[in-house]
């Protein structure tokens, strides 16, 4: 079968690409910084790409985002203000704010075009997240509003997209330095960094900054089907000690919390830091 009429194929890599049938196209159109295309798969679901890369799936996300959101607010104990760059589809804010006891998400997105017709087109993903009263949403460029904010952030989720395009500024050294200027004491960064298998690269440049920054800094790894490659990892930087907290502990505020899971547990938390060796190999 190679005629792949009625599929969309992401070629973000040179040598081979995902491909993902496409029953019903819902929008496909250009904002000033991408092309928007949303469409269905009977597996999947609803499909968001951003210039042809699939960026979250109503299928899959609730690995991500529950890995992106969990593993920082539970490690930290105490998360009341927590940063989110990218992440314009919501998922990521209603995961965050299923936890009653943040109390302030400021949400940066680059693309307007994003958060409007991911409320029509996908509202499954944010669920009403963004009439939270405690979701500050700013539409701007998240390395310059890291490097304007007065900070105090005890997490900080990056949410972006591959560094390529807009996102491309999320990756480098400059951001790094302002986010963890931006963290409160005890602050939390995590990265989305890629799937180590065919972006190490990604992942090692991430690690790099985050050794010259951080008392404590690793990755911790998930994977989510429709990231093509193997596990993807998250990288983890901070000067506290959160990530040796104990599993009697987060299984104490994993059952306070009393939010739902389908992917994150405690001990899916404490496993998610082990690394196999040709990540760990990457890192600097
Ligand atoms: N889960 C996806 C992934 O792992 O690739 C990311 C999802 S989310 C849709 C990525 C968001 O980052 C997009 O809405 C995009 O517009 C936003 N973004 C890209 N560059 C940005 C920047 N410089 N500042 C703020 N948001 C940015």
């Amino acid at each position: 079968m190679n005629d792949l009429t009625g599929w969309s194929v992401e070629r973000l890599h040179d040598d081979h690409a995902q491909a993902l049938r496409e029953d019903e196209v819902f929008y496909d159109s250009r904002t000033e910084h991408q092309r928007l295309r949303v469409f269905s798969n009977p597996t999947f679901g609803r499909i968001l790409t951003l210039d042809g890369v699939v960026q979250t799936t109503e299928g899959d996300n609730f690995i991500y985002h529950e890995m992106m959101s969990h593993m920082p607010v539970f490690a930290h104990g105490a998360a009341k203000r927590v940063l989110i760059i990218g992440g314009g589809d919501g998922g990521m804010a209603k995961t965050v704010l299923k936890h009653t006891s943040v109390e302030h998400v400021t949400m940066v997105e680059i693309d307007a075009g994003v958060v409007d017709f991911s409320k029509e087109y996908l509202p499954g993903l944010s669920e009403g997240a963004f009439d939270d009263p405690r979701l500050h949403l700013v539409i701007a460029d998240g390395a310059q509003f890291i490097r304007e904010t007065e900070g105090g952030f005890d997490v900080i989720i990056v949410d972006s997209t591959d560094p390529i395009g807009p996102g491309e500024v999320l990756f480098t050294d400059s951001f790094y330095g302002h986010a963890k200027r931006a963290m409160a004491p005890g602050g939390i960064i995590v990265t989305q960094n890629g799937v180590p298998f065919l972006q190490g690269d990604e992942l090692t440049n991430t690690m790099r900054a985050f050794k010259a920054l951080f008392a404590d800094w690793t990755c911790y790894m998930a994977t989510v089907p429709t990231y093509a490659g193997g596990p993807m990892a998250f990288g983890w930087g901070t000067d506290s000690d959160a990530r040796h907290v104990d599993l009697a502990t987060l299984q104490d505020r994993f059952a306070s919390a009393g939010i739902e899971t389908d992917y994150y547990t405690p001990e899916v938390h404490l496993g998610a830091f082990a690394l196999p060796p040709y990540v760990s190999r990457l890192m600097p």
